[in-house]
């Protein structure tokens, strides 16, 4: 069986094609710059790249040009487009209605459109990405897999806001959580690696990219993430605050005379890491700063691991304990110094960190001493992966 899956954003579609008999992936890539100036396709296999420039207007063209490069007699993988089973699509938001992936029908592209306002910027694309391959392939079944649907098992203790209860129900204001995807694969994975039952375990999966949050799961559930009504609450991130007085909102606004647009793409945009450095939202470029000697660097990092310290703690408390503590994305798997900062006083959850082995990147590995009594692993996350098997799983019915 052979899996097609699609990322599309607003101006790029990332695509993976999957052999699900191996779970090998036989080509990739990206195209990006779609309805801007100098546009252009990536296309990856068994490690060669080929770049093909073409003007590539808008998401049809795009998933189109992806369909030719699969097929292409040189750089192609697929005789003919029949060797597709499926197509995986991510989608950001599904808002209370999807707790699991599914396959799209018309009604659920419909039930997408309606949650489309909590996700403006990417539930859109999401959707066109989905329309094009129904009109380019209306043959082949499509599922839509959800950033938010592992989280849908949160009890309302956790998501519910303290706000007046008629914003949730005019406006489903509430907490849904994202990364869902990636937070579901590494705590499964931890709970084998750890050799217990996933539905019978504790694990805080701490995702740690450029967008960033922290799950507690527990027996096989999310029961809260650090990530709200969208990804700015929680973590601090490369360019996003996470968690602060919401009263600063409007003294903000007051002070520095900010449209709402404006304040939020303060928060989104300019704040973070590059906001506290004032340098960069790549982790590397604080480290690197601040073993120069940098200050604001230093505090930058300071507070983004001081953040995911306590949201270990809470998430301790909240789950009665914890068997396994899981790094992963860009920085959970390769920012060794980052893992050693936010573990540092947190022994007392019971591990003693393995400095040795925590001196790895991008590879899965524990990072706790033997005999710990919580363990402490680096799992490389794989959200493409995931919808691939979503995808097979749903097909095989
Ligand atoms: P996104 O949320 O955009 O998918 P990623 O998961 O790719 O983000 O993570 C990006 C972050 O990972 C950046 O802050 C980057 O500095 C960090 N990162 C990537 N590789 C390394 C590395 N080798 N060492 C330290 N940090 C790294």
């Amino acid at each position: 069986m052979k899996i097609l899956v699609l990322n599309s954003g607003s101006s790029s579609i990332k695509y993976q094609l999957f052999n699900m008999e191996n779970e090998n992936v036989l080509a990739k890539g990206i195209v990006e710059r779609i309805g801007i100036d100098d546009s252009f396709l990536e296309h990856e296999v068994n490690g060669d790249e080929i770049v093909i420039k073409e003007d590539i207007p808008n998401h049809s063209k795009g998933i189109s040009l992806v369909i030719d490069a699969l097929l292409d007699d040189n750089h192609g993988v697929l005789a003919s487009m029949d060797e597709i089973n499926a197509v995986g699509h991510r989608v950001v938001h599904g808002g209370e209605k999807f707790a699991d992936s599914v396959k799209i029908t018309d009604e659920v592209v419909e039930q997408m459109e309606d949650v489309s306002d909590l996700a403006p910027l990417h539930n859109p694309p999401n959707i066109a990405g989905i329309k094009v391959c129904q009109e380019l392939m209306p043959e082949k079944p499509q599922v839509g897999v959800f950033d938010t649907a592992f989280h849908q098992s949160m009890p309302a203790e956790a998501y519910t806001y303290a706000l007046p209860y008629e914003y949730y129900e005019k406006y489903g204001v509430r907490r849904y959580g994202f990364h869902g995807t990636s937070h579901r694969f590494v705590a499964k994975r931890a709970a084998k690696l750890i050799d217990k039952d996933f539905n019978d375990s504790k694990i805080i999966t701490c995702h740690l990219g450029n967008g960033a949050s922290v799950a507690a799961v527990k027996n096989g559930k999310s029961i809260d993430t650090s990530m709200g009504l969208t990804p700015l609450e929680g973590l601090v991130m490369g360019t996003r605050c996470g968690d602060i007085d919401p009263a600063i909102v409007p003294f903000l606004q007051e002070k520095e005379d900010l449209s709402s647009k404006e304040i939020d793409n303060i928060m989104n945009k300019k704040s973070g890491l590059l906001g506290i450095s004032g340098i960069s939202n790549d982790s590397r470029d604080i480290q690197e700063a601040a073993a120069d000697g940098n200050e604001r660097a230093q505090l930058a990092g300071d507070v983004f691991n001081y953040r995911v310290k306590k949201y270990i703690g809470a998430y301790t408390a909240a789950m009665g304990g914890v068997d396994a503590i899981v790094f992963t994305a860009g920085i959970g798997e390769n920012a060794i110094e980052i893992r050693e900062g936010i573990l540092d006083g947190l022994e007392y959850l019971g591990f003693e960190l393995d400095k040795e082995a925590n001196d790895s990147r991008g590879k899965e590995i524990e990072i706790s001493k033997a005999g710990s009594d919580t363990r402490v692993f680096v799992i490389p996350t794989n959200e493409e992966l995931v919808i691939a098997r979503d995808t097979a799983e749903i097909l095989e019915g």
